[in-house]
């Protein structure tokens, strides 16, 4: 079987390991993939939708797995299903939900999902004038894809202010701020959760913890993700309970409404309050870096899974009695302005983790960083602290210049 897996982060690294471990996978080729996905497979530099389908038509692809929200909003499921191309992910118009923060809001509103009070704005007049009788802090989110950064926590009226000056007017990140959402800012903690979804039913996997913010106790700006512990502590039977019956059954009812089903992955992005749990947010595609952690611990033969979704069957997720944690290495100064080009060393001291790279490229025969997530270390351990003790035992060889990294990652 050959597969095209579209991606470079730790996420596509995560792919490539567990489905290098299937002996029916004959060819792997990753767009554009990373250090570690060059081993186990072909990196390729086609980028655009269209340039992947034909290579993927050309080099007889039998599956296709996407990572990247961009590629999935710029429709490369409609692109390849024309063709008959076999790919795992949602219509352009499913992606919308992760695509337009507007549409998906709206889409929560309509079918009674339990989210943040929110209102879109398309006017920069209105906007300001409803941000003079918020509550503070309020949450502004520009609507379309920001890269993760389009997401304001805006302590008093001053900052939001300039926050919907910078998105509608200054369009700081493009035609994405041209809609903005303002939403009430809920306290409580993050989860996420990664369902599989056969078109009918969605099949969710274990709770994950993702640590969002760059500094150690969850302080300074937000980040795409600086590690992750599987299966969150910190998410109860009750709060899952309140996410099957008030986010995951009402989002299945109406995605049939609205035919918006689709085969591939759904990410509800959750945040847990004390009056229970609310939906922040969806990604239509596998978390990063909660893939790293998802994966090692799913006992299930994921192209098995995959292929059950595609023909519409039932699936029974089984996952491991252990705890998993992934340690996010970034490059110095990230989610700001960072430098690349470092050469990482110490990968062969490794021990007890796996070492997954992300932001990171062979150039000539050594590995130098690329991005500012660089590397990902994931191991298992029966508790969280034996996990955590291999991972951060195993990071000290490994250097590159100005590398940092959270301390505290599944420290419960
Ligand atoms: P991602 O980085 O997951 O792609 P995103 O830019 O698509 O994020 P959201 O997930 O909606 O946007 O928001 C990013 C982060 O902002 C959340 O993980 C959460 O920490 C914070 N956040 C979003 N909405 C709220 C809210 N209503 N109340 C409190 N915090 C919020």
């Amino acid at each position: 079987m050959r597969l095209l897996i579209v991606g470079n982060g730790g996420r596509a690294s995560a792919l490539a390991i567990k489905l290098s471990e299937d002996s029916r996978v004959t060819k792997m080729f990753f767009a554009p993939g990373n250090a570690t996905t060059q081993k186990l497979g072909e990196n390729i530099s086609e980028t655009d939708i269209v340039a992947l389908k034909e290579f993927a038509l050309k080099n007889k692809v039998d599956l296709t797995i996407v990572g990247p929200e961009a590629t999935l909003v710029d429709g490369i499921v409609d692109e390849f299903k024309k063709v008959d191309l076999k790919v795992f992910g949602p219509s352009k118009k499913a992606a919308s939900l992760e695509g337009s923060k507007a549409f998906s809001k709206k889409f929560m509103l309509d079918n009674n999902i339990k989210t943040a009070k929110a209102i879109v704005f398309d006017s920069y007049a209105e906007a300001k004038d409803h941000l003079q009788h918020h509550n503070y802090p309020v949450v502004i989110k520009a609507s379309g894809l920001a890269g993760g950064k389009g997401v304001v926590i805006a302590e008093n009226l001053e900052e939001a202010e300039s926050t919907i000056h910078d998105f509608m007017i200054r369009r700081i990140y493009g035609d994405a701020g041209i809609k903005v959402v303002i939403e009430e800012f809920l306290h409580g903690f993050e989860a996420s959760i990664i369902a599989f979804s056969n078109g009918e039913k969605l099949f969710p996997c274990i709770p994950v913890k993702d640590y969002k913010k760059a500094g150690n106790g969850d302080k300074g700006p937000n980040t795409g993700g600086m590690g992750s512990a599987a299966p969150s502590p910190e998410f109860s039977d009750e709060n899952y309970k309140d996410f099957v019956q008030n986010i995951m059954n009402p989002t299945v009812e109406g995605l049939k409404k609205e035919a918006l089903n689709f085969k591939g992955f759904i990410f509800f992005g959750l945040m847990v309050t004390k009056n229970g749990t609310y939906l922040l947010e969806y990604n239509m595609r596998l978390g990063d870096p909660e893939t790293q952690v998802l994966l090692p611990l799913l006992e299930n033969n994921l192209l098995d899974l995959i292929d059950d979704c595609l023909n519409g069957r039932e699936l029974e997720l089984k996952f491991k009695n252990k705890k998993a944690v992934c340690l996010v290495v970034c490059s110095g100064g990230y989610p700001k302005n960072f430098e690349t080009g470092f050469e990482i060393t110490g990968a062969d001291k490794v021990k007890n983790s796996m070492l997954l790279y992300a932001g990171a490229d062979y150039r000539g025969d050594t590995i130098v960083s690329s991005g500012g997530r660089v590397l990902n270390l994931v191991a298992l351990g029966d508790t969280f602290e034996e996990a955590r003790k291999k991972v951060y035992e195993d990071v000290v060889p490994v250097d590159f210049d100005y590398a940092f990294y959270r301390d505290d990652i599944a420290k419960f």
